[in-house]
C-alpha cells in the first residue's frame, strides 16, 4: 500500500519571507530559482508595505527573512530593511545571501547598521575548489569566508546553508571544520530538490547509501563543537542518533508562492506504519524515480496514532526505479473532470494535476512539447486569458515546437474549464497574495485565443 504526500508542513508561520528580487551573481549548478528567475518579479513594495503595517498591527510575524535571487544584489532591498525595522514589529530580520559581497566590510556593517541581526550564509563546499566548482563563479568561496569573517567581527548571529548534492557529499563534515572557527550558530544541511531536472540529467542527487552516512558525519562534528544542526529533507531514520535534527517546516512565503509549485513531491513507502511520516515527508520522487523506494534502507517508528490518508494523489505510478510515470490527477476527479476529454481530442495527454494552496496546475504533453494551465483564484482586476466563475485562468512553461498544437490544446482547455467550473470551487485562501503584479512580461505570448 502505498500512499503520497504533496507539500511541506507544517509551515512556520511566525517567519514571513520576502523574495525581493531574483537577480543572482553566482549560478549554483543545483539552483532552485533559476526558473524563478526567468519568470518571477519580487515583491512590489506597495504589497510589502501592506504586509509589515499588518504585522504592526496584529503580531503576527516574529521575524522577516529576505531572499533572492541574491538579495544583497539589490539597491531596493534597503528600502524594504528599512520599513521592516522602522516598523518594531518584528524581533529578528534576515538576510539569505551567498555572502559574497559582504567580504566589503563597509557594506557588511551598512547592512548590520540597517538592522539586519541574523545572515544565513550559503556554504556548499569545504574549499575554494569546489564550492566555486559548484558556484560557476571563481573567487566566490573566498568571498564567503571573508563575508561571514566580516559578519562575525560585527557580532550578528550567522548561519549556514548546505544543500546536499553529489558535488560535495564526500566532504561535509569537512565543511563543519571549514567554518567552525567563526562560530555559526546553527548549519542547515538542506538536501537537494530538483525544479526542472526531475530526471537528474546533472548528476545531482546523492544516494542515500553514501549520503546519510556522511551526513551524519557532519552532524556528529556539529555536535563537537557545540553547533545546532538542522536537516531537511532527508529521511529521518537515516539520521541515527541524529533524528532530531530533522525539521522540514519551511517559513510563510505569501509572496510569490505560485514559484514553490514546482517544488517536486515527497513519499514514504512505510508512512501509514511510522510514528513521524507527517513531519519526516521521506523521499522525492525524482529521487524514487533514480533510486527505487529505499525500502531496505529506511526503518519505520512504529505508529501509535492512527494513519490518515493525506489529501495530495498519486504522481510515481510504479515501484520500478526509472519507470515512473505521472498518473494523472487520480485523487482530484473534481479537477480533472474541469478537463476531461480535452487532452485526448487534441492527441495529447494530461500527465499531471497539481493541487497547491493557491493554484491547480494541469499539465499537458503533446509529443515533445508540454504547456501547463493555471487556475488561481477568481479576482476581477487584472490580466487573465479568461476568468471562469471561480477561477482566473493562465497559462505557462510553454516548452516545445508545437505551438499552434499547443495553443488549440490552451484555448479548448480554458474554454472547458469556463463551460464546466460550477462556481464556488477554491483553494486555501489563507494565502491570497498572487497577482499578475509578480510576473514578468514574456517576451513571446502564446497566442490561445
Ligand atoms: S520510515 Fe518514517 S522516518 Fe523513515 S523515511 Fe519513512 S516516514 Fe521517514
Amino acid at each position: 500500500m502505498q500512499s503520497y504526500k504533496g507539500r511541506f508542513e507544517p509551515t512556520r508561520f511566525e517567519d514571513l519571507t520576502v523574495t525581493v528580487d531574483f537577480h543572482c551573481h553566482s549560478a549554483c549548478r543545483f539552483c532552485i530559482v533559476q526558473e524563478g528567475m526567468n519568470y518571477y518579479k519580487g515583491l512590489p513594495f506597495d504589497t510589502y508595505r501592506r504586509a509589515v503595517d499588518d504585522n504592526r498591527e496584529k503580531r503576527r510575524y516574529r521575524r522577516v527573512t529576505f531572499t533572492g535571487g541574491e538579495v544583497t544584489m539589490e539597491k531596493k532591498l534597503f528600502d524594504y530593511v528599512d520599513y521592516a525595522h522602522a516598523s518594531g514589529s518584528f524581533e529578528h530580520i534576515r538576510l539569505q545571501t551567498n555572502g559574497r559581497l559582504m567580504a566589503n566590510p563597509e557594506f557588511a556593517k551598512r547592512l548590520v547598521d540597517a538592522g539586519i541581526d541574523e545572515f544565513f550564509v550559503s556554504l556548499h563546499g569545504h574549499d575554494a575548489a569546489t564550492q566555486d566548482y559548484i558556484s560557476q563563479r571563481d573567487g566566490s568561496f573566498d568571498e564567503a569566508m571573508r563575508g561571514m569573517e566580516n559578519l562575525k567581527r560585527l557580532g550578528v548571529c550567522l548561519m549556514t546553508n548546505t544543500v546536499l548534492t553529489t558535488l560535495n557529499v564526500a566532504h561535509l563534515a569537512d565543511i563543519v571544520e571549514t567554518v567552525r572557527d567563526l562560530s555559526p550558530v546553527r548549519m542547515e544541511w538542506w538536501n537537494y530538490l530538483p525544479m526542472e531536472d526531475y530526471h537528474d540529467a546533472r548528476g545531482l542527487l546523492a544516494p542515500m547509501s553514501e549520503l546519510a552516512p556522511a551526513l551524519v558525519q557532519a552532524l556528529a562534528r556539529c555536535e563537537a563543537h557545540g553547533i545546532e544542526a538542522v536537516v531537511k529533507y532527508v529521511p529521518r531514520c537515516l539520521l541515527g542518533g541524529y533524528a532530531h535534527t530533522q525539521d522540514n517546516t519551511q517559513s510563510d512565503v505569501v509572496i510569490v508562492e505560485e514559484f514553490y509549485d514546482k517544488y517536486p513531491k515527497f513519499a514514504c513507502l512505510y508512512e501509514a506504519k511510522c510514528e513521524h511520516a507527517e513531519a519526516c515527508l521521506g523521499l522525492h520522487f525524482p529521487y524514487i524515480t533514480k533510486f527505487g523506494w529505499e525500502e531496505a534502507r529506511l526503518t519505520p517508528y512504529p505508529r501509535t496514532t492512527p494513519w490518515e490518508e493525506p489529501e495530495y494523489g498519486q504522481w510515481v505510478g510504479t515501484d520500478t526505479p526509472g519507470a515512473a510515470e505521472a498518473a494523472p490527477g487520480s485523487s482530484h476527479p473534481a479537477w480533472v473532470a474541469l478537463v476531461e476529454g480535452v487532452a485526448e481530442q487534441h492527441g495529447a495527454k494530461l500527465t499531471d494535476v497539481i493541487l497547491q494552496r493557491r493554484a491547480c496546475v494541469f499539465h499537458f504533453e503533446l509529443g515533445g512539447s508540454s504547456v501547463d494551465v493555471v487556475l488561481t483564484a477568481r479576482v476581477e482586476e487584472g490580466p487573465a486569458l479568461m476568468r471562469s466563475r471561480s477561477f482566473n485562468l493562465h497559462y505557462r512553461n510553454v516548452v516545445g515546437e508545437a505551438k499552434p498544437e499547443l495553443s488549440s490544446l490552451v484555448k479548448a482547455a480554458v474554454t472547458s474549464i469556463v463551460d464546466r467550473d460550477p462556481g464556488g470551487l477554491h483553494l486555501d485562501p489563507r494565502k491570497g497574495l498572487v497577482g499578475a503584479e509578480v510576473f514578468r512580461r514574456r517576451p513571446r505570448r502564446l497566442a490561445a485565443k
